[in-house]
């Protein structure tokens, strides 16, 4: 598979204004953008650390994928996006391993990038993001 590096960790907050503080002022990271992404239901922030993103995940409303999982696990690493090339290759490869994929065709996610989700039953427990920056 052509897997460059790990392009962002999302992680699971309750609020980004309270988590902000530790990655600003703590770690000395800078926050470039706050976007919502309604269809999923979260409010994110990126910050960057060199080559990768840190991506902080906030809830919006109680049916929000993200709520479930602060639910079920606590705020933390949520997951793990992958950098590849031709994302619809990788999907297809992934899929023919033996993988199961949780979108079949990659779509649009925060950033401008173009993603698709692994189902973390079939990758080691690590919610998986796959992620291109199609824009390049
Ligand atoms: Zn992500």
């Amino acid at each position: 598979m052509k897997v460059s590096h790990i392009e962002h960790l999302g992680i699971a907050v309750k609020s980004i204004d309270e988590a902000l503080p530790y990655w600003e002022n703590v770690l000395g990271l800078k926050c470039y953008k706050i976007e919502e992404v309604a269809d999923q239901k979260v409010r994110t922030a990126f910050l960057k650390l060199g080559q990768t993103k840190i991506e902080l995940l906030e809830p919006m409303g109680e049916d929000s994928t993200v709520a479930k999982f602060i639910e079920n696990r606590g705020i933390g690493i949520h997951h793990m996006a992958l950098a590849v090339e031709n994302i619809e290759e990788q999907l297809a490869e992934a899929a023919d391993k033996g993988i199961r994929l949780i979108d079949q065709t990659p779509r649009k996610g925060a950033d401008g990038m173009t993603i698709a989700f692994l189902h973390p039953k079939s990758t080691q427990g690590i919610l998986t993001e796959f992620c291109e920056d199609k824009n390049k």
